[in-house]
């Protein structure tokens, strides 16, 4: 029987979740207290398994005008050495650029083409559960009475709050900060870098290259004790100034608006994924990579993976469960891998040794560049229930 569902929160995790909801015939609303176009403090890169996800969604890439294709990184380690990662040339894309307020807004676009009413501008303020069915106030509106909620609303997750599910303190695993850089006249108007600076492991810089000579510039580090919101700042004033940097980006780069900063919630293992009728979806669970930063493959995901349980089960007992496992089965061990691989990459001797391990050849190049951005998940040596033949060869998103 078709549910009634109302999605709080219009990001890749809501929109995802509410285009899967309608092609499964149920009644979905999405609302988000934001009007779009909007902003969302990102490195806006799209890895292959959110681009697989896209393709897979019918989301068509020439809604995005500033969407840019990348097909190779050049990654930089704690002591200076470059290594140039070429993606598979197999046909197809595996990793692009596409700024959050272009994006974001498309895929609202995308899910009203097919049919789905999204209320924009209209904040979610509270919410009670009946046996039968939750009741939720949003600003401006009248209240839904519906089956189920899902929680589309990021890191801070109002809804979590309103139910009393957020943790005291808690500010997100990570910390990024984020500037979009114009007059870009170095190497970053046109390839992807990723600097490992000492000082920042297991965290890193970017720069991700936009048209017009622009670029998105950013740097996310691990959360702890010793490092001060004061730190942070002053790290990111720094970072600017460091003379490799600044070569790439140009001496005459000019910085536009003023930075972001941002949480990065990465502990889907310990996340509360579910309370009764409600669902919890990407930032809101936590979801992101915790070896990354990446979120909009996970947001996406999850953001179906919800969808999907709403459909399967016959009962909201039912319907955590089948979400819990779904998660479990692709994200947790994924998460697991990431944690390993963090730890190593925290120290800069052995961030040395890898990257050196993956500068050995081609074909170790290439595979790294593929594994890091494939949807073949991180863990798959982990889960040989995963492997198939085709792992080195598939071609990417959107071979037409
Ligand atoms: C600096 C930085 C760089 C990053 N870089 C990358 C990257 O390059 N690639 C990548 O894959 N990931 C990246 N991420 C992670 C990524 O941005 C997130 O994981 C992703 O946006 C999560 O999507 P979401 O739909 O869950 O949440 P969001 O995109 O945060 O969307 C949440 C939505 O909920 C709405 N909302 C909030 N409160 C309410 C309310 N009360 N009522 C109604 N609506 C509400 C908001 O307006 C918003 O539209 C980065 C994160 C940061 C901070």
């Amino acid at each position: 029987m078709p549910s009634k569902v109302l999605i709080i929160g219009a990001g890749p995790s809501g929109t995802a979740c509410a285009a899967t909801l309608h092609r499964l015939g149920h009644d979905v609303t999405v609302v988000d207290k934001a009007t779009f176009p909007r902003d969302k403090c990102c490195g806006d890169g799209l890895t292959t398994n959110a681009l697989r996800i896209l393709d897979q969604l019918g989301f068509d890439p020439s809604r995005v005008p500033d969407w840019q294709v990348t097909s190779d990184v050049h990654v930089h380690s704690p002591f200076g050495r470059t290594i140039e990662l070429a993606l598979p040339n197999v046909g197809g894309i595996f990793a692009a650029i596409a700024p959050r307020s272009q994006f974001d807004h498309a895929l609202v676009q995308h899910c009203r083409d097919a049919g789905i009413t999204i209320h924009e501008g209209h904040a979610f303020v509270s919410l009670s559960e009946t046996d039968t069915s939750v009741v939720v106030e949003v600003e401006g509106l009248e209240p839904f009475n519906v089956d189920y909620v899902v929680a589309a609303d990021g890191m801070w997750s109002p809804v979590r709050k309103a139910m009393g599910l957020s943790t005291p303190g808690y500010l997100g695993e990570w910390h990024a900060f984020r500037q979009y850089i114009g007059n870009v006249t170095g190497s970053s108007a046109t390839q992807l870098h990723v600097w490992f600076e000492k000082d920042l492991l297991p965290g890193y810089v970017w720069s991700f290259p936009l048209p017009g000579n622009r670029a998105n510039f950013g740097y996310c580090i691990l959360r702890s004790s010793d490092r001060s919101t004061k730190f942070m700042n002053d790290t990111w004033r720094d970072l600017l100034t460091r003379p490799h940097i600044r070569e790439a980006l140009g001496q005459d780069n000019v910085p536009e608006d003023r930075h972001t900063a941002w949480p990065i919630p990465a502990r889907i293992d310990t996340a509360i994924r579910s309370s009764g009728r409600v669902l919890f979806i990407g930032d809101a669970v936590c979801a992101t990579d915790t070896l990354t930063g990446e979120g909009i493959g996970q947001a996406l995901e999850t953001g179906i993976a919800a969808a999907e349980s709403i459909d399967a089960g016959n009962s909201p007992r039912e319907v955590r469960s089948h979400y819990s496992r779904a998660i479990d089965k692709t994200l947790l061990a994924d998460h697991r891998m990431s944690v390993v691989l963090s730890a190593v990459l925290a120290r800069p001797f052995f961030a040395r040794l890898v990257l050196a391990v993956v500068d050995t050849n081609n074909w170790t190049r290439t595979n790294f560049a593929r594994w890091m951005f494939e949807d073949e998940p991180r863990a798959i040596v982990l889960t040989p229930r995963r492997w198939h033949r085709k792992f080195f060869s598939r071609s990417g998103a959107y071979e037409s």
